[in-house]
């Protein structure tokens, strides 16, 4: 079976599923235990965890903030925001192509009498950063913008988002969970992006860990928000809660590796896709199209309609030998929000199927579409 669906999640690698295998085991202390080795060893697994995923990131040690993944780090950063600086605004601007985790807690927020301003998008799913600068006023606290979208692929101009955010002194928060593994992340040149989300777990790294990452000043100090849990106070206050070592330690495994491997991945998905896409025309002609676009994407994610055909029914019917889906696998009862966003009617909307590769799925792999 061929698993086209690595944008829900992906496989863990073994080298990764390996490491974390010491920490469910013999290496069982807590990392915020003092002056016995197991807690120092548990500590050094996790700060060495850390570099990785900094370095993964281009960001500094200390402005990760472990979480359980990233709709824990859209609800802490959304939400704590809101929070801390309440007296200062109650308007945040997001935009309707963002994930639920994003949409959801905005929606929350509206019904404790915040104000949202959900920007439309164009076909593609991406932002106008000129109509996203017009709606900053006085009192908005938050701009939240995902990096890569989910369904789609497309890539939102992050550089001169970050540019029109740190211009209006706004604090911008970018989702970047798709991206991670497969774009690179310049976190260090754009200092406009204030907090950043992703996840593990889309990069063959374990399912319940992410992080949130805080621009921090030149003095070290990180952006003040509330914090979403509180309690022990680890992550320097931010998230409390004992660490999920094994968990931490493989999301480290997977940035290290995602790290060395990064051009090669993009390689690799690019031509992944460019085949898929020449047998696809070749078998469907003007039977298909496509809704993501051909640039300023994310490597091996395309989504596509086969006019006339139910995706239920497709998928239910490739599944014994491609995995695919609808689109984001969170809420896929309902329509699509995000085909819905960008223009398609509900019968578009359910004539279409996303197809997201993995670095390491095989072009022979692909030929099985072929035989369709
Ligand atoms: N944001 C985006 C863009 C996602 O694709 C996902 C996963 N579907 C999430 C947030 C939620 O991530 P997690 O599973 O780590 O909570």
């Amino acid at each position: 079976m061929l698993y086209l669906d690595n944008s829900a999640t992906t496989p863990i690698l073994p080298e990764v599923r390996d490491k974390m295998m010491t920490y469910l085991s013999n290496e069982y202390g807590n990392p915020s235990g003092k002056y016995y080795e197991l807690a120092e060893n548990a500590n050094k697994a996790v700060e060495e965890a850390r570099t990785h995923v900094s370095t993964l990131l281009d960001a500094k040690m200390k402005e990760i903030i472990f979480t359980s993944g990233a709709t824990e780090s859209n609800n802490m950063v959304i939400k704590g925001v809101a929070d801390y600086y309440s007296s200062k605004g109650t308007h945040i601007v997001t935009s309707k192509a963002e994930h639920s985790a994003v949409i959801d807690v905005c929606k929350f927020l509206e019904s404790k009498g915040y104000e949202i301003t959900y920007l439309d998008v164009d076909r593609y799913g991406r932002v106008d950063p000129q109509e996203l600068s017009d709606q900053i006023r006085e009192d908005t606290i938050l701009v939240s913008i995902m990096w890569g979208n989910n369904e789609l692929g497309s890539l939102n101009n992050m550089e001169l988002i970050s540019q029109i955010c740190e211009e209006e002194n706004v604090f911008l928060h970018t989702d970047a969970t798709q991206i991670l593994g497969k774009v690179a992340i310049n976190w260090s040149e754009l200092p406009g992006i204030s907090f950043l989300s992703c996840s593990a777990h889309k990069m063959h790294g374990p399912k319940g860990v992410g992080a949130l990452l805080v621009r921090s000043d030149q003095y070290g100090k990180l952006i003040p928000f509330t914090p979403l849990f509180h309690g022990g106070g680890q992550e320097k206050g931010l998230r409390s809660g004992t660490y999920s070592v094994h968990n931490v330690v493989g999301f480290g495994e997977a940035a290290r590796i995602s790290t060395l491997n990064l051009q090669q991945n993009q390689k690799n998905l690019m031509s992944l896709e460019s085949r898929l896409i020449e047998i696809l025309n070749e078998k469907f002609h003007d039977h298909i199209s496509y809704n993501s676009d051909d640039t300023n994407k994310i490597p091996g994610v395309i989504n596509v309609r086969f006019i006339g055909i139910n995706n239920e029914v497709l998928l239910k019917k490739l599944s014994p030998v491609i995995a695919a889906s609808t689109g984001s696998a969170c809420s896929s009862a309902a329509p699509s929000h995000v085909l819905q966003a960008i223009g398609l009617d509900l019968r578009a909307v359910r004539e279409s199927i996303r197809f997201s590769f993995s670095p390491y799925t095989t072009l022979d792999e692909v030929e099985i579409f072929n035989e369709l």
